[in-house]
């Protein structure tokens, strides 16, 4: 289902009914566990008004009564927003996250939360206080995390568009492993105020769709500088679409020897240089470049994101907003025995790790050294991209992982975030789409841009998905 079969539904009945379905397709959908709560008086007024406004000829937006589902890390202002913790089981948002907003005001109507891995932490959506989320392509594995219930619900078909966060792949991954679209922007392009923080630096909020062209307007909403959040850059918002129909004849596209080495499925390696070898001939040029220190990314990554973590979720702390323990007995108790309840073991090691590495004594030698890292593999992209226009990749190492790997395997799990963790250490805007399939399970591709170039990105993946 695309954005436009829900325009055409939005005209051939109201943006009302359309709305009503929708509920009625998550309810259908249950089994998957996508949604954590579903915003029906909201959603019925919006599309209300959408629907006057449509037919007073004042439609806001091609976005105007089409329902959006948005990841359960967003605040939007007197709905819950869980983070799937039991830490925040029962926490209300005051206000509404910038980037929300910005999609409500083009007339996009929020229809629910999505379930995810607890505070964005995992990459197989089965961290989730809430119950695990399945992957509707292939029951038996992972929907890819930690935006797995935004991936599944745009799979599902319950919604055309669905918001995820990204900190080291979490919308790219489930992308790959539930055949979907989804783009995280570059780090600055949407304003994170009112995203629940994990890692400051690596947060982007981005999107998912059934296809390329639909990230467009969605883009073109909901990216710009936000006085609230003083990361958001200056730089002038384009329009997103671009490129599209534009096809990539000419385009060079870069493909790093370090991504298609030991690591990488080779059976998925097949599928991917064969949609390569597709985009050659129609006139796109490959060229083989190098990222040297990108053999170092997961351990950089697995350093800054946690500290950063550790930091952030200080402010959780039975005092405030989130869940209190009933057994504590004095100030001290309620910090540790509220904490101690309300966090899973996922985040708990996280939480751990962060300190760890922040501690006198081990900041220089592993904080400190991971940040210069960091700076290294940023140099490696810019370096890379002196003679290509963008850069393709794997988007996981191999197919999705069977469920229950985060207990199985942990290690593996960590080792997925390869080809995605390493963007957003350096702040670069990246793309997945599908580039086929094994067994009936999708190949994820991921399109690396240069800082602010999404609307490359979109131009190629929108040609290669119209590759006849
Ligand atoms: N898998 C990574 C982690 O657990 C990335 C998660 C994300 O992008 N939010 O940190």
């Amino acid at each position: 289902m695309n954005l436009s079969d829900v325009k055409a539904q939005i005209q051939a009945s109201s943006a009302i009914a359309v709305v009503e379905q929708t509920f009625e397709k998550i309810e259908k959908n249950k089994e998957f566990n996508a949604y954590l709560s579903v915003c029906k008086e909201r959603a019925l007024e919006q599309a209300k008004a959408s629907d006057e406004r449509r037919k007073s000829g004042k439609s806001l937006s091609v976005l105007d009564g089409v329902p959006i589902a948005v990841k359960d890390n967003m605040c939007i202002e007197g709905t819950k927003t869980t983070c799937a913790s039991k830490i925040l089981e029962n926490f209300v948002s005051p206000y509404t996250a910038t980037a929300v907003a910005k999609l409500e005001a083009a007339g996009a109507v929020v229809i629910g939360k999505t379930n995810m891995d607890e505070f964005a932490m995992g990459s197989s959506n089965e961290t989730s206080y809430f119950g695990k989320v399945i992957n509707p392509v292939a029951k038996d594995r992972i929907p890819g995390g930690s935006s797995g219930g935004s991936a599944v619900a745009v799979a599902a078909e319950t919604v055309a568009l669905a918001l995820g966060s990204d900190t080291g792949g979490s919308i790219r991954q489930p992308a790959a492993c539930t055949g979907t679209v989804g783009i995280k922007p570059t780090y600055g392009r949407v304003s994170r105020y009112g995203l629940v923080a994990y890692a400051s630096s690596l947060d982007q909020i981005g999107a998912f769709s059934s296809n390329v062209e639909d990230l467009a307007p969605v883009l073109n909403f909901m990216c710009g500088q936000d006085p609230k959040d003083n990361t958001t850059s200056a730089e002038p918002v384009p329009d997103f679409g671009e490129q599209l129909g534009k096809g990539i004849k000419g385009k060079v596209i870069g493909m790093p020897k370090e991504y298609f080495a030991e690591g990488l499925d080779p059976k998925c390696k097949d599928v991917i240089e064969a949609a390569l070898a597709k985009l050659e001939k129609e006139g796109a040029v490959i060229k083989e470049v190098s990222l040297p220190s990108i053999r170092y990314a997961i351990e950089s990554y697995y350093i800054i994101a946690p500290a950063e973590a550790s930091s952030n979720l200080s402010r959780f702390d039975g005092i405030r907003y989130t869940h209190r323990s009933k057994e504590a007995k004095n100030l001290a108790d309620t910090f540790s025995m509220s904490r101690g309840e309300g966090f899973g073991s996922e985040v708990k090691l996280r939480i751990l790790l962060g300190n760890y590495v922040l501690s006198s004594g081990f900041y220089d030698a592993y904080y400190v050294q991971a940040q210069k890292v960091r700076r290294i593999i940023t140099e490696d992209f810019y370096k890379a991209f002196e003679v290509c226009d963008v850069i393709a990749s794997p988007a996981t190492p191999g197919l999705p992982q069977l469920a229950g790997v985060s207990e199985s395997d942990h290690l593996s799990l960590v080792l997925s975030d390869l080809y995605t963790a390493s963007v957003n250490l350096a702040g670069l805007p990246g793309l997945v789409q599908s580039c086929g399939k094994l067994d009936g399970i999708p190949v994820g591709l991921q399109w690396i841009g240069k800082p602010f170039d999404e609307a490359s990105l979109l131009g190629i993946g929108d040609a290669f998905e119209k590759l006849p």
